[in-house]
């Protein structure tokens, strides 16, 4: 990768704030440029990546990657973070939805990538194998695309690896988190997410989740921003006192997906971060005479992830997610 300063940066890889842009070598991402922000302290030490904008409409998790910018000082701090504001660059400012307009893939579940693949396939193998190379640990950002609602909450992978399974929960308890989700060691099969595929590699990687509706809100931003600096502090980049967790940080172990069985209106009886018994109602499905299709029932007891806001679902898409607490 080619990195290109602007007028206000200190040089690249030297101690001070660079700002610039990532211009990756991989033919595929040509014509596409990265901001972003690395701030290097004076004092060698482990390197954290910080990323967001991969849902370019999760506004929080970018506002947080901006504010970001501005809390890490090169004369205190150890080692280096990095911050890319918005990965799925060619979705900014056509507000696309989940997926990258190129190649209409979710780059969230593309990782690990190839360099032989499509555009968001590139970009994931260029954000992980070149960007991120010598991270410690990498967090994304995200949380509350146009018509979702998500809770607080953190996501690590969970492997058979325990020295990084370890690190891993106490990197994602590091966020003042509702829940705290260790992907199943099942999903190591089929990886997707940057946790599962940074751990297949025996890496570290975390996403953090908060935010509704593409709006931006205090409250998400500083879980994002409080979070991604107690991981600093952890890790040893900061030496300042850690900011103490007020949620309960509840740890669960399944992931579950509540498809919608028809095409209809969504009305909810729940929101997110509520406790849902087994079969518990979640809400119905209508049409657009009113007559309910089907009521959607919680698959296992648990917390309410996320839901859907916008009531119009078509069938066979998510309405929402449910946690199941670990044992
Ligand atoms: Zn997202």
């Amino acid at each position: 990768m080619k990195v290109v300063p602007l007028g206000n940066s200190c040089a690249y890889g030297q101690p001070g704030v660079f700002r610039g842009h990532i211009k990756f070598d991989n033919p595929r991402l040509i014509g596409f440029e990265w901001p972003f922000c690395e701030i290097r302290g004076k004092s060698a030490g482990p390197r954290l990546c910080v990323s967001a904008g991969v849902h370019v409409n999760e506004v929080a998790a970018i506002e947080a990657a901006v504010r970001l910018q501005r809390l890490f000082d090169p004369e205190t701090m150890r080692g280096s973070v990095s911050i890319i504001p918005v990965i799925n660059q060619p979705a900014f400012y056509k507000y696309t939805q989940l997926v990258c307009p190129i190649d209409n893939r979710n780059i969230n579940f593309t990782y690990p990538g190839s360099p032989e693949g499509s555009f968001s396939e590139a970009l994931c193998d260029a954000v992980m194998n070149e960007w991120c190379v010598d991270a410690n640990c990498y967090v994304d950002m995200h949380g509350g695309d146009l018509r979702e609602r998500v809770s607080k909450f953190s996501i690590f992978q969970a492997t058979e690896n325990l020295e990084l399974n370890n690190l891993g929960r106490k990197m994602a308890l590091c966020f003042d988190a509702e829940f705290v989700v260790a992907l199943p060691a099942s999903d190591m099969e089929k990886p997707g997410r940057p946790p599962t595929a940074f751990a297949r590699h025996n890496r570290l990687a975390l996403m953090s989740e908060a935010g509704a509706n593409g709006l931006l809100d205090e409250g998400s931003i500083s879980f994002h921003v409080e979070g991604v600096l107690n991981v600093a502090r952890t890790l040893g980049i900061l030496d300042s006192n850690f900011t103490p967790a007020l949620n309960a940080r509840v740890v669960c172990d399944e992931y579950l997906w509540i498809d919608c069985p028809f095409d209809g209106e969504f009305h909810a009886d729940v929101e997110p971060g509520d406790h849902l018994t087994n079969r518990q109602r979640i809400g119905t499905i209508s049409n657009l005479f009113g007559e309910v299709l089907a009521e959607i029932k919680a698959p296992r007891e648990g917390y309410l992830l996320w839901r859907m806001t916008h009531p119009t679902i078509a069938a066979g898409t998510p309405v929402g997610a449910v946690a199941v607490p670990e044992k």
